[in-house]
């Protein structure tokens, strides 16, 4: 699968930039539709990446939607029911999750979609960055890529264009994005662990299974929960003035200060050992961004996205994608960038909102202080924000009967 074909065709239907979630599930329901359609991917396969890698209820309907849910099962991702939520102040609370979700790391995940991709018949191009591109007079757009040791720059014609690339690249800058500007004082760090199995810790694991923790510290919060059966994931998201404080910027000066203001994360980061290299990404932007842009229609998190804590990036990252793919199919040669801004706006903008304000109530200590207590004694209060920040899957027989009725090999122009 990583291997680059002798040569890359010079024209698709449809070219998507990005193959992560979004970029993937795009890629295979356009394909299976009958398009023709090409999907880059800067890195290669597999390969980690930031992420809580928590995967909600929502996103197993979505993925059995899609048609490769029992593939992904295959890979015993470690299931989970509840969500515990821990202060500084020392108090906790646990919450059902209702639609129970599952953790599986990031390489996994990707790269099964990437390969199911392939499998419904979508072009997909590893270590192949899309550098710029540029509009034809006759309406088509040139898709520039540059592929790693590969001289000089590819030029594709495409139809159309989709940026599943993610939260933030340099392409967002070359397109003129207004939202690249806006600078965001957040930075989110990594790294996988094992558990310690000596007897005094063990059932520090059996403590996390099951769950999905969630701990707010001063300046941030951080996630802690198992990836398939005995890897142990640790995410966080922490504001940048708290790295001032700090000596140096490694993973013992971030467990060391993030430990110091909850005592159950530091119980929990003391049961663990780091068994892969720390990642990191900064400017993490909650901002609206545009759903299109110079005839670029944006999925996924390139589209908007929502807070960390919600854990429900990725399911988003897939309804979007679906969603889409509906459009596109259904538009056949016009760019349906209207109908893609009503349909992102009436199905998104709420969880979006609460999943905002629930990230600053976290990351404000005297909010959370109240919250929780509150959320203990009305448990109700709590099982319903975390609805607020689900969606529901639309049902599966609408969008197979659009689907359905492409010919295959329907061309789209702009
Ligand atoms: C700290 C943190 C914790 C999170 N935790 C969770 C969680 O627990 N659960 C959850 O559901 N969501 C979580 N999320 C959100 C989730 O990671 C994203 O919503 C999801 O990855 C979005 O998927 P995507 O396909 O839109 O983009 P991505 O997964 O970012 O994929 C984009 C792909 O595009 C490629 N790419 C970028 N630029 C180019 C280019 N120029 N040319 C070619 N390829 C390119 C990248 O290499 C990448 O593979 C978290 C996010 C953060 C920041």
């Amino acid at each position: 699968m990583n291997k680059l074909p002798a040569s890359i065709p010079l024209s698709a239907e449809v070219v998507i930039i990005g193959a992560g979630i979004a970029g993937c599930a795009l890629a295979a329901r356009l394909a299976r539709a009958g398009m023709d359609v090409i999907l880059f991917e800067r890195d290669k396969f597999p390969r980690d990446k930031l992420c809580g890698e928590f995967l909600s209820g929502e996103f197993q309907g979505l993925l059995e939607e899609l048609g490769c849910l029992d593939e992904i099962l295959a890979h015993n991702p470690a299931p989970m029911e509840r969500l515990r939520l821990t202060t500084m102040g020392g108090t906790h609370v646990e919450l059902p999750l209702g639609a129970p979700g599952l953790g599986l790391s990031r390489s996994l995940l990707d790269t099964q979609l990437a390969d199911y991709a392939q499998r419904c018949g979508a072009r997909v191009i590893f270590e192949a960055q899309v550098t710029g591109m540029y509009q034809e007079p006759w309406g088509r757009t040139i898709v520039q890529v540059c592929r790693e040791g590969v001289e000089p720059t590819l030029e594709v014609q495409a139809g159309l264009v989709v940026g599943a690339y993610g939260r933030r690249t340099s392409l967002d800058r070359i397109l003129g994005r207004p939202s690249f500007d806006k600078r965001s004082p957040w930075l989110a760090f990594k790294r996988h662990h094992v558990a310690h199995f000596s007897p005094e810790r063990s059932h520090l694991l059996e403590e996390l299974r099951g769950v999905v923790e969630l701990h707010s510290f001063k300046g941030g919060y951080c996630g802690v929960s198992l990836v398939e059966s005995d890897v142990v994931n640790v995410c966080l998201l922490l504001h940048k003035d708290c790295l001032a404080s700090l000596p140096t910027v490694s993973w013992d000066s971030i467990k060391h200060y993030i430990g110091t203001s909850n005592t159950e994360l530091r119980r929990r980061l003391g049961s663990l050992e780091a068994s892969r290299p720390m990642l990191s990404v900064a400017q993490i932007s909650l901002a609206q961004k545009e759903r299109h842009q110079s005839n670029v229609l944006f999925v996924g998190d390139a589209a908007t996205m929502i807070a960390p804590l919600a854990g429900d990036g990725q399911a988003m990252a897939l309804h979007s994608a679906l969603m889409l793919a509906e459009l596109i199919v259904g538009a056949r040669f016009a760019v349906p960038s209207a109908a893609w801004d009503r349909q992102w706006e009436r199905r998104f903008r709420t969880r979006l909102a609460v999943a905002r304000g629930l990230h600053e109530t976290l990351v404000r200590g005297w909010a959370t202080a109240l919250a929780v207590p509150t959320v203990k004694r009305f448990p109700w209060l709590g099982r319903m924000l975390i609805r607020l920040t689900r969606g529901k899957a639309k049902p599966r027989s609408t969008r197979a009967k659009v689907l359905e009725v492409a010919s295959p090999g329907a061309a789209i122009t702009t």
